[in-house]
């Protein structure tokens, strides 16, 4: 395995652009990749990635950031469930400050009085739980194939405690069939996606054949420059070469197999069913909702939540930003009204967010 530093190697990542060059010269059209990570698009835009390219290669960012894509009517239900007389409510950070209809978010509930916590993972709840017992805690569970298994194994072990007053308002989404549902819309037009690297290294390579298989190219990518590069230029090759496949670059942490141990947990606590997205609508099978064994952990089930329509800001663009139609930058409200100080939708939220990576990179 190379040293980090390797992977942020000048000289190398020199030589690949020039490598970048000349394959982008072979294709001699105009290509689009996307990136589907919001650590991918956290990473480009660190390292200038984007300029550096060749004109006719045209990265841009999709649906890869949790937080972003949760849906105004879900982030209401999270409300909702957090204003409850005596509630906890926890969840990661980053949702604190995503808005549900109105603008209305966590934070401010919290600032109004609801007992509102940041956890660092799923198992703090089951302490929390513990330590609070007579109290309902509900964790929102937020992410894609990459949380969900943690989530599903501190589950496991409290039911294995016999916790009662502990539930999951899951709002878990797997990553594939938002990529069928882009390559399937005529008005996002992609020719390779560099896969998620985190998430690949629970999914494996196979999850991905349907790419290929629609004349996608794709390539499971790392998150340092070296690595984002020889990423395009696998990809930018597949197109070259007329052979769409799935490769994986990032070999050092994916194995074409994935890691059944932590899907086969996943699996064990959490069925997929339909789900809406923000910017995409509702997918099918592309949320993750807990078996009837796990039912009693249903906050869904537990609570009479209210039945929400959802309204996202009708000036946020955030739902063409995830589709991968427009830059950030051509949202009127980036950088006037909209700030990571002032974020007006997700994607100027979270740090993984397409927005905020614009806003913090250029
Ligand atoms: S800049 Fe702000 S308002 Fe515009 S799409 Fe991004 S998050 Fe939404």
């Amino acid at each position: 395995m190379k040293h980090l530093e390797e992977y942020r190697d000048p000289e190398l990542a020199g030589r690949l652009l020039k490598r970048i060059a000349a394959t982008a010269a072979l294709i001699d059209r105009p290509v689009t990749i996307m990136e589907v990570c919001g650590s991918h698009t956290q990473a480009i835009g660190r390292s200038g990635i984007r300029k550096l390219l060749p004109p006719a290669i045209r990265l841009i960012s999709g649906p890869g950031c949790p937080v972003c894509v949760t849906a105004a009517a879900d982030v209401d239900r999270a409300l909702w469930l957090a204003g409850r007389q005596g509630a906890v409510f926890a969840t990661f950070g980053d949702m604190l400050r995503v808005p549900g209809t109105g603008g209305e978010n966590l934070q401010r509930l919290r600032a109004a009085g609801a007992d509102v916590r940041v956890v660092a993972s799923a198992l703090d709840c089951v302490a929390l739980a513990e330590a609070e017992q007579g109290r309902e805690v509900v964790f929102m569970g937020i992410g894609f194939e990459t949380t969900a298994p943690t989530v599903a194994a501190a589950l496991r072990r409290a039911r294995e405690r016999k916790i009662a007053n502990l539930s999951l308002f899951s709002v878990h989404k797997v990553v594939p069939p938002a990529l069928r549902l882009l390559i399937d819309d005529p008005g996002v037009s992609i020719d390779g996606f560099l896969c998620p690297g985190h998430v690949s290294i629970m999914l494996g390579s196979a999850a991905y054949g349907f790419l290929p298989a629609a004349g996608k190219a794709a390539v499971i990518t790392g998150f340092e420059p070296v690595d984002v590069l020889e990423g395009v230029l696998l990809l930018l090759e597949q197109l070259a070469e007329g052979r769409p496949a799935v490769e994986i670059q990032y070999r050092r942490a994916v194995r074409p197999e994935g890691n059944p141990r932590a899907m086969a947990v996943m699996g064990e606590v959490f069925a997929a069913g339909d789900a809406q997205w923000r910017g995409l609508g509702p997918i099918p099978a592309s949320g993750l909702f807990l078996r009837r064994e796990y039912e009693a952990f249903d906050a869904a089930k537990r609570f009479a939540i209210p039945e929400f329509a959802g309204q996202e800001n009708p000036g946020c663009s955030c739902g063409v930003v995830l589709r991968g139609l427009i830059d950030p930058a051509e949202c009127p409200l980036f950088r006037r009204v909209c700030t990571p100080a002032n974020p007006i939708g997700p994607c100027m939220v979270s740090s993984e967010g397409s927005c905020a990576a614009r806003y913090r990179y250029g």
